[in-house]
């Protein structure tokens, strides 16, 4: 036959939010936890009686996600509950959103190697996550450290046409998110439950579906999608099996699926809304204030990179961390050239961590703390390799750049008398690297020159140091 088929793909993609504090309670997230069951409480243990309180930053969370996936944000929404027995889900429900999600109808677009392709956001509605179950010998063990979690669910329209389309959405997302603080997406804080259809090139309708749930890696992603939607081709083509709509497992190790069960359906799992929690009323005013915190979508703000010069290497390293391009907007808005910022950041900080075994992560040093230093080297009251040495100062030991600057002296303005007075003293110090130098050895300028730094302790312009030096030993 060899007819050419399409893959058709949707995506149900579940973020863990980087809230201080679970949906319904007040316990840590549980990144904050060391032991099982370290962040839980009577209320996200399931104890009878026990009611939920919103978190209201989850709200806000969830809106600012649906504002950057273009989504229209409902003024009213409500929690239903999901009921299923399972032991990890210690209420025997789910808190989640049915029949009013906060967030509908968006768009996303990718750029791909075939062009740009718009993807339809259905909608994203707010959950929390269920327990993790541990298994060993015999025993099983929960730990309820993640029940409650905040999470929003991100379900697309079946827009994807390929695994190429789908890693490139995921790592769009993981920008989006990490650049807005919604949340760190680190290793397992998103997940995703893969829908794949196959259907002949050119047919209008939709094959039957299989859904792949729980996958936390993209390599495996696109792994799972290739060996599924060459299973559906394989069962049409050569009729070996009948394609039933089910939920299957990504195994790994052998890079295959595995039927778990049949796809539950709505009625299964008896939705209906949860008395326990209030409507909620989103009003313009609240709107408005959380469109006004709301950063500027990645593509826009790595156009503002480009166009003032930071290259792509600096631009992806800022755009997947938050904290790194909030400082340095914000040292740009203390009027820091943004090119210089950037280099300052991800060269000078980060080298000076590096030696330490940190991270720019690990930066403790405030944006107006930078901006002061770069502005001493702008404004040439010192100079850029004094700058450095400031830097070095204020990461390692936390000092106040000003104060180091007066009191080591890197401020002098040496005018050119006083830099030639030093250059003497060092000619006068050192006859053996003059006599060297003059004898031919290149060397050994390098030497009277380091010298010569070390006694202006870094001040001056080090050109300008070089050639009067030089023009002293050749005269
Ligand atoms: P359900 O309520 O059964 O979970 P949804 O309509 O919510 O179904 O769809 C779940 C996900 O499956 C969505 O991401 C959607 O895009 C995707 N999907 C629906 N139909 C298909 C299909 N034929 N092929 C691939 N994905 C599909
Ligand atoms: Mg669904
Ligand atoms: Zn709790």
């Amino acid at each position: 036959m060899n007819m050419k088929y399409e893959i058709v793909i949707g995506l149900e993609t579940h973020v863990e939010l980087s809230t201080e504090s679970k949906i319904f309670c007040s316990c840590g997230g549980h990144s904050a936890a060391n032991e099982p069951n370290d962040c839980v409480c009577p209320a996200c243990s399931g104890m009878p009686g026990m009611l939920p309180v919103m978190n209201k930053r989850v709200v806000e969370l969830a809106v600012t996600a649906g504002l950057m996936l273009n989504c229209n944000i409902n003024k009213y929404t409500t929690f239903d509950k999901k009921n299923y027995y399972y032991p990890d889900l210690p209420c025997a429900y789910q808190i989640t959103q049915i029949n009013h999600p906060i967030c509908t109808d968006g768009c996303v677009t990718l750029k791909t190697s075939e062009g740009t392709r718009d993807i339809r956001i259905k909608q994203i509605h707010m959950e929390e996550d269920a327990g993790k179950l541990v298994h060993s010998g015999n025993s099983s063990f929960v730990d309820f450290n993640r029940t409650s979690v905040p999470l929003i669910e991100i379900v697309t329209q079946p827009d994807f046409r390929s695994a190429e389309e789908v890693v490139t959405y995921l790592n769009k997302l993981k920008s989006m998110f990490r650049s807005s603080g919604i949340s760190e997406c680190e290793e397992g804080a998103m997940r995703c439950d893969v829908n794949i259809s196959v259907r002949p090139e050119g047919s209008t309708e939709f094959g039957v579906r299989t859904e792949i749930k729980n996958m936390a890696s993209f390599e495996a992603i696109e792994r799972a999608i290739k060996y599924e939607s060459q299973r559906h081709i394989d069962a049409i083509e050569y009729e070996i099996e009948e394609l039933v709509q089910e939920t299957r497992r990504f195994d790994d190790v052998s890079g295959k699926t595995f039927a778990m069960r049949n796809k539950e359906t709505e009625a299964d799992y008896r939705y209906f809304p949860d008395a326990n929690l209030m409507p909620i009323i989103i009003d313009d005013a609240w709107l408005e204030e959380i469109k006004a915190k709301k950063p500027v979508a990645v593509d826009e703000k790595a156009d503002a990179y480009r166009e003032v010069g930071i290259s792509e290497k600096e631009i992806d390293m800022l755009i997947s961390n938050h904290k790194i391009s909030k400082m340095l907007d914000d040292i740009v808005a203390m009027g820091c050239n943004p090119k210089d910022t950037a280099t300052w950041i991800l060269t000078d900080c980060a080298g000076v961590l590096r030696k330490d075994g940190k991270t720019l992560n690990d930066l403790t040093m405030t944006a107006e703390t930078l901006a002061t230093i770069i502005k001493m080297v702008d404004s040439g009251e010192i100079n850029r390799n004094a700058g450095k040495k400031v830097l070095i100062a204020v990461v390692e030991d936390n000092v106040d750049p000003v104060e180091f600057v007066k009191a080591q002296g890197l401020d002098k303005k040496f005018d050119s008398s006083a830099i030639e007075s030093v250059i003497d003293t060092v000619i006068a110090q050192n006859e053996k690297a003059v006599a060297d130098f003059k004898g031919g050895k290149e060397k050994a300028l390098m030497a009277l020159f380091g010298a010569c730094m070390k006694e202006l302790r870094g001040a001056g312009d080090p050109a300008v140091i070089k050639e009067l030096l030089e023009k002293k030993l050749k005269a």
